[in-house]
């Protein structure tokens, strides 16, 4: 099948072929026909299968008749990240050459002004991340009342950062009679529900999983002691024996580590940035951008930052830590091998991992080679040094509790405990003064001091945990009255 086949406008099938595509996608075969007859669908496939033109290409087709009015977006496209957001926005310039077309992105982390001008200015392809959405609709300056096609894009990496209960407020505000288009890798039963609810009698497509067995991968495991410090070095090693080593992303779970990695990384010498949710949108684009250009040869990354993230051609993929759900281990070593080439990726695994490690496994289905000696199995029942002095006293994990490998059902509970407001939290109130800096949207920017949504910080935990800290530890020196009256 080609192009031709599928029904797209001319307009649309030039700057296709000047993206120099010859064929569609299994995804795009299947999605972009049911989608210019205005049907509801349902694609469950991940980044990596051409699933962002999969919906671009109809849609730009479908814009060709009609025009925006003010602050009436025609259509709107959901995306859980900024990154991702300002990706979908590129396709549009990309696909979208032969058009004359309004694109707006409203995301967080960038003025509320420049994205106010757009929207009053009348929009044709709205791009934006729930908070920052929500943020508009409810300081007046939006109206939902004209979107003709809603596209959800990552349902599921939605649902990891909390930011359903927004989507279904948004899915309550477009009407009625819109079209959707809704992906998401994988289907947990929370999705399922949404689907249920917001969808009119979707076309179900699936393609298979980009690269749960991608044989141009190799992959590998490598043991390390639990220390934070034990890992930074293995993970030294690795960089520096690994062969044919053009680039890597160094994938860690959560912020805090990306932060501290990436500085021990450019201590030692490597040359490497770092994209985390806690950065601020100029330095994450500018930290994308020099490892996109080769101006350095390292990203540390967490999963939230990096999701489908469209960054071709890299060679290595190194997993500082055992991911807590494998479907990201999945998409992890998806950066690398794509489109036939070949790619490394190897893990770095303590004595605490063997869980985690054991539900990839079976996930993928097969069982992943050691590089070097194997993991000594005896350490496996080794207690923490409770209270001792190690540099990573957190957790039995250094990850606090609930840690290790979760599934889905696991992981909606998690979420669940992490933020038992957030299903049933009122609509958000009114930002009088707009918090232009905080990040994309979620929790963060309430101002509350709560947790916010990215959940690559790891699971929360009450109290301490099982973290003991130090001070509670210190031995306290009573003033000398006291000692001799308790004597
Ligand atoms: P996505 O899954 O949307 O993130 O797309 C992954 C990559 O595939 C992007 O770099 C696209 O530019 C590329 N791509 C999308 N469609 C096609 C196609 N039909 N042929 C070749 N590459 C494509």
């Amino acid at each position: 099948m080609s192009f031709s086949d599928l029904g797209l406008s001319d307009k649309v099938q030039q700057a296709v072929a000047a993206a120099g595509y010859t064929k569609p996608t299994p995804i795009q075969e299947q999605a972009i026909p049911h989608a210019l007859q205005r049907r509801d669908v349902l694609g469950i496939a991940q980044t990596g299968t051409g699933k962002t033109a999969a919906f671009t290409l109809p849609m730009l087709t479908l814009l060709e008749s009609g025009r925006a009015r003010a602050r009436m977006p025609r259509t709107l496209i959901l995306e859980p990240t900024r990154e991702l957001a300002a990706q979908v926005e590129d396709s549009f310039i990309k696909y979208g050459a032969n058009h004359k077309l309004n694109v707006a992105l409203i995301i967080g982390g960038v003025s509320f002004g420049d994205q106010d001008a757009k929207l009053t200015r009348g929009v044709d392809v709205l791009i934006a991340t729930p908070g920052r959405l929500l943020d508009h609709f409810e300081r007046g300056k939006l109206l939902l009342t004209g979107i003709e096609v809603l596209v959800i894009d990552e349902a599921d990496r939605m649902l990891d950062m909390g930011f359903i209960p927004d989507i279904e407020r948004i899915c309550r505000m477009v009407p009625f009679t819109r079209q959707t288009l809704f992906f998401s890798a994988t289907m947990p039963p929370e999705i399922q529900r949404l689907v249920d609810t917001f969808l009119h009698n979707p076309v179900k497509l699936e393609v298979a999983r980009a690269s749960s067995t991608a044989s141009t991968i190799t992959q590998r495991l490598v043991a390390s002691g639990r220390e934070q410090h034990d890992k930074r070095e293995v993970l030294r090693n690795l960089i520096r024996g690994a062969v044919d080593l053009k680039n890597a992303i160094i994938f860690c779970n959560r912020k805090r580590d990306v932060a501290v990695v990436h500085r021990s990384l450019e201590r030692h010498g490597f040359s490497v940035v770092a994209l985390h949710g806690d950065m601020d949108q100029r330095s994450r684009t500018q930290a994308l951008e020099r490892f996109r250009s080769n101006d350095v040869q390292l990203l540390v990354a967490s999963d939230v930052a990096a999701r489908g993230l469209d960054i071709p051609d890299v060679s290595h993929v190194f997993n500082f830590d055992v991911p807590h759900h494998p479907e990201d281990y999945v998409h992890r070593i998806g950066r690398t091998g794509r489109a036939g080439r070949a790619g490394h990726t190897a893990m770095i695994v303590t004595s605490a991992d063997a869980k985690a490690l054991a539900a990839i496994e079976s996930m993928t289905g097969q069982p992943i080679a050691w590089e070097g000696d194997p993991l000594d199995p005896n350490a496996e029942d080794e207690e923490p040094r409770r209270g001792g002095r190690g540099r990573d006293r957190r957790s039995r994990d250094g990850r606090g509790r609930d840690s290790g490998a979760t599934g889905g059902k696991e992981r909606g509970r998690r979420h669940e405990g992490e933020s038992p407001k957030a299903a049933d939290s009122p609509p958000r109130p009114h930002h009088s003064k707009p918090t232009t800096e905080k990040p994309a949207s979620g929790r963060y920017e309430r101002g509350d001091g709560r947790r916010g949504r990215h959940d690559d910080d790891g699971p929360s935990f009450v109290g301490f945990g099982d973290h003991v800290p130090a001070f509670v530890l210190q031995e306290v020196r009573l003033p000398k009255k006291a000692t001799v009256a308790d004597d």
